[in-house]
């Protein structure tokens, strides 16, 4: 048996100021795709640590991944294409595909980029041959993808830790399908629902409850994989909403059954998904109140995983005023303060403006007299659980600027900030800051929990606010909850 792997992963939000260039993906093909994932803990390296021990040649694609922006430029989708096509024609003769996407990619006109690929995929290996799709929990599942795909596969955690382990159930179910042990039928149920990212997180609250109820299905052998997918809420587009996917072994009316029950379910409890928002400068207060640190305060509405650029200086403009009796640290997307650090060189001290480069609507730049502490490369490897684990980032040259008691690692590119080795690799130790910014509404939790002495969701506007009724939705089918609190129950809803 050959099997082909492939990766292509990106989240969009189409209210970001950045749109995607092909080369934000560090896209590699053939061999090369191997060489990124072997070993690691990402879904493609899930992929090839079944397939190997299995005895089962896997016959890599291609293996691209972006940090979360706006739309894929079109000209540069049609390359992203034709390189997909090429890399899985040069695979050869194969017995199915193992694919790992986000789910919610979308392109310059093309909001459901999965589906394209799915498409394209399904006509080059002809209707048998099983395709295994693995996606992000806030993947935005569409008819496209349930068509093309034999099963799909979404992660069972938030923050996401189980990479790894989705690539190797997604493989499991791959080679029980080849050898006839399994028969997928899929089901697929639409919520008329977009969930804060604030209030999703698997292990505990109103999602980690429902979460538990598709594990233990799972367990009971009612289904081959129950997944649940609060979408990415930042996407203006038609098919928008959360789903429930149900793969049973070959039993379609099973599969629609328990996926109603769950999304009935969630519908059911879709108020308790509410967040609760603490403004910047009360933030900043109850952290200098707190004995020790640090204090995480979480700026989702720039969260740099959910699309947005970055920049923000929302709570950065609080911070350099405040009377800190400790040091605060926070990560900051600004190309041309980092040209202006360079400048300086390390050990001088520069008058420059900060932040509000990318997204002017929401922030405006902050003048400060800054110590350069620290220039780099920008280079860094993900150690944490999650995003990327073991694999090098890239985020331009960097530098760490010091105002006051505040610590701004700058960069001309995004960077993921859940992992705590990003401040860590640049001479900064969250554990003895008094404050940590992390500009992400979830993810930071799977590291920083377990030093957080405690932790607050800030109230800053961005394009990945939670206050999602403040964004400007066009495309979207209405209605919807939250934007529409009055939505009747969809017709499928067992009360
Ligand atoms: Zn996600």
């Amino acid at each position: 048996m050959r099997i082909a792997v492939a990766s292509i992963l990106q989240e969009s939000n189409t209210f970001s100021p950045v749109m995607t260039r092909l080369e934000d993906f560090s896209p590699v093909t053939g061999e090369a795709a191997r060489a990124r994932h072997q070993g690691k803990l990402t879904e493609f390296g899930g992929f090839l640590n079944i397939l190997d021990a299995a005895g089962v040649e896997a016959v890599p694609v291609c293996a691209l991944w972006a940090i979360t922006a706006n739309r894929l430029v079109a000209a540069d989708f049609a390359r992203l294409e034709e390189m997909f096509a090429w890399a899985l024609h040069d695979a050869g003769e194969v017995d199915g595909l193992l694919l790992a996407m986000h789910g919610a990619q979308t392109a310059e006109g093309a909001d459901d980029v999965e589906g394209h690929i799915l498409e394209m995929a399904r006509t080059m290996l002809g209707p048998k041959k099983p395709i295994v799709l693995t996606l992000d929990l806030h993947a935005n599942l569409t008819r496209a993808m349930a068509e093309h795909a034999t099963a799909i596969v979404g992660y069972h955690t938030y923050p996401h830790v189980d990479m790894f382990e989705t690539g190797q159930k997604a493989a499991r179910l791959m080679l029980r399908a080849l050898r006839g042990e399994s028969r997928p039928a899929m089901f697929l149920r639409k919520l008329p629902l977009i969930v804060n990212a604030e209030n999703s997180q698997s292990s505990s609250g109103p999602f980690g409850r429902l979460m538990r109820a598709a594990e233990a299905l799972e367990a009971a052998g009612e289904a081959e994989a129950v997944s649940l997918f609060p979408v990415q809420p930042w996407m203006d587009i038609a098919e928008m909403g959360s789903a429930v996917v149900v793969v049973t072994n070959g039993d379609r009316k099973a599969a629609e059954r328990v996926a109603t029950d769950l999304a009935s379910d969630w519908w059911r409890t879709r108020e308790e998904f509410r967040v609760t928002l603490v403004a910047p400068e009360a933030a900043i207060r109850l952290a200098m109140a707190i004995d020790g640190g640090p204090v995480v305060l979480a700026e989702s509405s720039d969260s740099t995983g959910s699309g947005s650029p970055g920049d923000s200086t929302g709570v950065l403009k609080h911070l350099v005023t405040a009377p800190l009796a400790g040091d605060a640290a926070i990560f900051l997307v600004d190309p041309g303060a980092v040209a202006k650090a360079y400048e300086c060189g390390v050990g001088g001290t520069v008058e420059m403006s900060v932040g509000g480069c990318f997204d002017t609507l929401n922030s405006q730049p902050v003048a400060v007299r800054a110590y350069v502490r620290l220039l780099s490369d920008g280079r860094w490897t993900a150690r944490a659980r999650g995003y990327n684990t073991g694999i090098e980032t890239h985020m331009g040259r960097a530098a760490v600027l010091e105002v006051g008691r505040v610590k701004i690692l700058v960069a001309e590119r995004s960077s993921m900030t859940v992992d705590p080795e990003l401040f860590r690799s640049h001479g900064i130790d969250p554990v003895h800051c008094k404050i940590v910014v992390v500009k992400s509404p979830n993810g930071f939790r799977a590291a920083y929990e377990p030093i957080a002495r405690e932790i607050f969701l800030v109230d800053t506007p961005g394009v990945s606010t939670a206050n999602l009724g403040t964004l400007p939705w066009r495309r979207i089918a209405r209605p919807i909850v939250p934007l529409d609190p009055e939505t009747p129950d969809p017709r499928w809803y067992k009360a």
